[in-house]
């Protein structure tokens, strides 16, 4: 299975475009109707009408997904959950203004976490802002905005990090982390600069992204969108994260790090996250149908706490390996492991 990245950027991209109706005249929706001029659009009651339809195949639909327009209700804003890296941040938030991703990483918990691959745009951002705002009034926020997608690669379609950029601006304790494993230089040149939204560019060995990262950039391409975003000034996070137990997984990963630190400068990088692959166990259980024929899903994880992981000597042995690695060129105290 392969996304090509580029063509979600095609006017045709999407067939049909599912719009609930409580939004048809909200601007955004305007926006992002006006980009697709040639997908049928249907008016819906609910977006569960049709992400939660029963018997739907999520690697079918990650072949030539829908689009679906609606109001975010309920929580807004959430607690970072265990499975997550909190940066040792007192008020770590995130939240999900766009599910499901155009890439298509054979590991990736969405396929576990979601009945369709459809991809849903809640575009009352700024119900998301005010929400925001109130917690703001408190305390200070670290959230993270693009967890359940990949809204730097969606940049040219919905706009939505500038949207945040803007808000960000104005809101000097908020901090705003966006994960990425786009190399979207575009919208890297053209986005504001500001010191409290942060790029985090998950990296793998060129060999896991061959093998387990479909559609995504290349590693050469990524590393090459880093340079431009440290070059531009925007505050920038690497993340190692997951990282995946291959068989010669030293050598993979030591090769990988000694690569990375002759084209970046370790000084420029804000920090750095460290984490092996992990899951929800309930997750994994519809993963393993999606695809029964992973290697990389079929491994026989260890259960602990409803989360599936490698279990924790081989988990410390890859931690501690890559921590030593990595701490010979850059500053311990900003490795963030997750335990
Ligand atoms: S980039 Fe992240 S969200 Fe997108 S498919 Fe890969 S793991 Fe999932």
């Amino acid at each position: 299975m392969s996304t090509n990245s580029n063509n979600f950027l095609k006017p045709n991209y999407f067939t049909h475009i599912y719009v609930e109706e409580e939004i048809i005249d909200h601007p955004r929706t305007k926006q992002i109707l006006c980009r697709f001029p040639r997908a049928k659009t249907i008016i819906i009651t609910h977006y569960k009408d049709v992400f939660n339809r029963t018997h739907q195949s999520f690697l079918h639909q990650k072949n030539s997904p829908n689009l679906i327009l609606a109001k975010k209700h309920g929580e807004l804003i959430l607690k970072g959950a265990p499975v997550c890296q909190g940066f040792g941040e007192e008020y770590f938030y995130y939240t999900s203004s766009i599910m499901n991703c155009l890439y298509d990483c054979e590991y990736c918990y969405l396929q576990g976490m979601y009945p369709s691959a459809n991809l849903v745009v809640f575009v009352n951002l700024e119900d998301i802002f005010s929400k925001v705002a109130e917690l703001l009034q408190y305390h200070k926020v670290y959230l993270c905005i693009s967890y359940d997608t990949d809204l730097l690669a969606l940049e040219g379609l919905f706009g939505f990090v500038l949207a945040w950029c803007e808000f960000a601006k104005d809101h000097t304790d908020l901090t705003i982390e966006i994960r990425t494993k786009s190399a979207n230089e575009v919208a890297l040149k053209t986005l504001p600069v500001l010191p409290n939204v942060i790029y985090a560019f998950t990296l793998s060995p060129e060999t896991i992204i061959k093998n387990y990262e479909h559609g995504t950039p290349s590693l050469f391409a990524r590393m090459k969108a880093i340079k431009t975003a440290l070059s531009l000034g925007h505050p920038v996070r690497l993340c190692f994260d997951p990282m995946i137990y291959v068989a010669n997984y030293k050598k993979v990963y030591e090769d990988f790090f000694h690569y990375l630190w002759t084209k970046i400068s370790p000084d420029s990088i804000r920090d750095i996250s460290l984490g092996v692959f992990r899951v929800s166990k309930d997750y994994l259980k519809r993963m393993r149908k999606q695809r029964p024929q992973s290697a990389i899903l079929q491994y026989p994880y260890e259960p602990e706490e409803g989360v599936a992981h490698y279990g924790r000597d081989i988990t410390n042995e890859m931690m501690d390996f890559a921590y030593q690695i990595l701490s010979e060129c850059y500053d311990k105290d900003r490795i963030f492991v997750w335990e």
